[in-house]
Parts: C-alpha cells; sequence; structure tokens
C-alpha cells in the first residue's frame, strides 16, 4: 500500500474529517484508487486481463462453481467508466473466458466476475510501474487441461516459469525425452515481445510485435519446404512471453539454432539499417549495441512477470557455455549479415554483441536480428510492406542454409 500522500491530499483528507469524523476514521487516509486502463489479451496459450490503476490494489480471489467461474473483490475502489467498459472487451473466440461482469460491490470494494468457458489454473500478481504502465493487477488464465497431442511444451515452460522451476539449471520440461530426427535441423525463430509488450512503436503507430510475427511466419513459410529443416516458433500468436520462457521453448524442443526476430527504435530518427547480434558476456561491442540490449531486457517488466527478480543463466553457468555455441552463434550470425545486406543498408558489417537475455541458451547456437529501424520514418514504412518482409525473410532463409553447411558440430 502506498505510504506517502501528497500536501493537497493531505488537506483535502483533513476538510473531509473536519465535516464527517465518523467516516473519516474508518476509511483512514489511504489515497483512493482508481481504475485508468482495462486490457483483454486473449490468446491459445493463456489469456490475460490487465487492470491499470494509479496506486497499488489490494484484492482477493475465489473459485467458484455453477457457473465456473473467477471472482476477485478489489478494496478501496470505485467503480467508473474505464472498468466498466471491461464488459465489451472479450472476444467470442477466447478460449478461456465466455464473459465479464463488473459491479460495486458495496461502497468501497468492487467485485470483478469473470465467466469460463473452461478449467483455468489462475494466477494474480501485480507489477509496479515502468514506462508508460501505471501500476497493474495481471490476471492470467491457464488451461488445466493439456492436449495431449500437443507437443509444444509452452504451456508447461510457463508453467514451472510461474512456481519458480525454471531457474533450475537444467528445468524438468528441457530434459524430457523427445523424438528427434538426427538428419534434420532444428530452427526455432522467436519474434520479439507480444501481447501486453508492444515493442517499440513507430511514428506512424506500426507495433514492433506485429510485424516482427509476420516476418517470421514469412520465413517459417519458407523453411517448412526445406527438407532437412524442422521448424518452430516460439510464439504464433499475440502473446507475452518471458525471454526466459523463449530460451527455454527452444531447448526443450533441441533447437540447433535460435533467431529472435526485432525492429526496435533508437534514440535518434535517422539512425537506420539492419544489424545482427550475438551473446556477449564481457560487455556491448558498442553503446548502441548495450542500449539495445537494455532496453531489450526491460521486455519481462514491461510484458509483466509474475515474480521480480527473476534472473537468466547466471555467470557460472555462462562460464560453461561452450566455446562451439559461441563460435556458432558468430558463423550464423556472419551468414545472416551478409545475406541481408543484399535487401537492407547494414547498420554494422560485423556481427555485434551484447548482454541480450535472451540470447542466453547455453547449448544453442543463438542470434538477434534487428531486421530495421521503425523509429526510422522510412524503415517504418518499409517493414509494413509484404515486399520488404519477404525480402529480410529470403535472406534470413539464404543465411540459415549458408550455416548449415558451415556448422561446427
Ligand atoms: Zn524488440
Amino acid at each position: 500500500m502506498p505510504t506517502s500522500i501528497n500536501p493537497t491530499r493531505r488537506l483535502l483528507i483533513k476538510g473531509i474529517a473536519a465535516v464527517c469524523l465518523l467516516s473519516a476514521t474508518r476509511v483512514g487516509f489511504a489515497a483512493q484508487a482508481q481504475m485508468v486502463a482495462v486490457r483483454v489479451w486473449p490468446s491459445s496459450t493463456y489469456t490475460r486481463v490487465t487492470l491499470e490503476s494509479n496506486i497499488l490494489l489490494s484484492y482477493k480471489q475465489y473459485m467458484l462453481t455453477n457457473p465456473r467461474r473467477l471472482v476477485i473483490d478489489i478494496d478501496n475502489l470505485y467503480l467508473n467508466s474505464v472498468f466498466r467498459g471491461i464488459t465489451t472487451l472479450v472476444k467470442a473466440e477466447d478460449p478461456y473466458i465466455k464473459l465479464i461482469r463488473v459491479g460495486q460491490f458495496n461502497t468501497k470494494t468492487v467485485r470483478l466476475v469473470i465467466e469460463l468457458k473452461q478449467d483455468v489454473n489462475p494466477n494474480l500478481f501485480t507489477l509496479k510501474p515502468i514506462s508508460e504502465f501505471k501500476n497493474r493487477l495481471v490476471i492470467d488464465l491457464y488451461p488445466v487441461q493439456k492436449n495431449v497431442a500437443d507437443e509444444d511444451p509452452l504451456v508447461a515452460l510457463l508453467e514451472e516459469f510461474n512456481k519458480g522451476s525454471l531457474d533450475d539449471n537444467d528445468p524438468a520440461v528441457v530434459n524430457q525425452p523427445i523424438v528427434k530426427d538426427r538428419n534434420k535441423i532444428v530452427v526455432v525463430l522467436d519474434p520479439g515481445h507480444g501481447g501486453e509488450d508492444p515493442g517499440a512503436i513507430g511514428y506512424y503507430k506500426t507495433r514492433e510485435k506485429d510485424v516482427v510475427l509476420q516476418i517470421a511466419r514469412r520465413l517459417r513459410d519458407l523453411l517448412v519446404k526445406e527438407k532437412n529443416i524442422t521448424v518452430h516458433m516460439t510464439r504464433d500468436e499475440d502473446v507475452f512471453l518471458p525471454l526466459r520462457v523463449r530460451v527455454e521453448k527452444a531447448r526443450a524442443l533441441r533447437a540447433d539454432l535460435f533467431i529472435s526476430i526485432h525492429a526496435d527504435a533508437f534514440t535518434k530518427r535517422n539512425v537506420k539499417g539492419s544489424s545482427v547480434f550475438a551473446l556477449s558476456t564481457k560487455g556491448a561491442s558498442s553503446s548502441a549495441a548495450n542500449y539495445l540490449a537494455q532496453t531489450q531486457n526491460e521486455a519481462d517488466e514491461i510484458g509483466g512477470v509474475s515474480r521480480s527478480g527473476d534472473h537468466y543463466l547466471d555467470h557460472t553457468i555462462l562460464d560453461l557455455v561452450q566455446t562451439i555455441t559461441k563460435s556458432n552463434s558468430m558463423v550464423l550470425g556472419s551468414t545472416v549479415l551478409n545475406k541481408m545486406k543484399h535487401v537492407n543498408t547494414l547498420h554494422n558489417s560485423r556481427v555485434e554483441t551484447a548482454g541480450f537475455a535472451v540470447l542466453k541458451a547455453p547449448d544453442v547456437p543463438s542470434i538477434l536480428v534487428e531486421t530495421a529501424f521503425i523509429s526510422n520514418l522510412n524503415e517504418e514504412k518499409k517493414l509494413k510492406t509484404a515486399a520488404f518482409q519477404n525480402q529480410i525473410a529470403k535472406a534470413m532463409l539464404d543465411g540459415i542454409k549458408e550455416y548449415v553447411k558451415l556448422r561446427k558440430n
């Protein structure tokens, strides 16, 4: 709960207290919570409801049946038009939510009722303000029933992440036996950001999370045609995934290579061009690389993860990173960069290095491709076109094929 009240507010409260002593004592001096934004992010993986407020919300949750529903009572809150609007945000195709109701339960409590289509594991947590976001109460609804035929380890990894067990050096999901065709190269594509985290937003309001998903899908469609390649994506919908979960999904799928796809913003609009990054544990190769790694690593806080202080593979594990993974990452970076120079100017003609959290799989050669800068007006326009997206995808395909010939086993 907030402890500070600004002087004007304090005066106002004193004034009210003078008029009505009784209620002032009961209400106390806590600032009034106010809902400033509400969002619903449906996806097949999980559905997220985000309640954004001026101060931290205090709440209680109950799971009830007939009908199957999740009830959340939020204290010290009056229902306003923003919160009322949540009832209209539920989509018919939402796999988990049937409808949402909201009402003033008593003078100081608002009750939110989420009616469900199937049994869910709810995960509620709050997030402190970051970037343009104020305080957030996040309600994630995960499926209880897993599809047995579904070999995607994503939901299991998210569960481990929420329990905190992904912090182990070797998460259970990664150790699960997997039938792997030794003759096939497993490629995992990672479209950056998603869901609550839009990534960078261009001048014309183009969202990074959308264009990178489009590019990744185009590249996937090219890769499926290759006989010696199996391709997976960390996400194929508008869903937020923690960075660590992306890395562990690649490991669980026994990936031979991992490509994270981005189109970030820089502080200056004239900065343009494509670049490719590999992991460095010893600092960044340039200040721009350092800036991008820092903004990328903030994605978890912006998108929202339930546990503060989630740490990535720490230095002791990174010391174990096989030199072969590192050198293969550099080879992959160079072959991709080499092909990209034919379709866009290069921001840097060499593979750059920085401490990107999403590249920290100890055993999977990994690169992060900045396809173009969404902060540059020209590149933002290009990023939206099918023609440029196809060119970038084709260049990455050719880079991957070249890498497969050169890599060391
Ligand atoms: Zn990005």
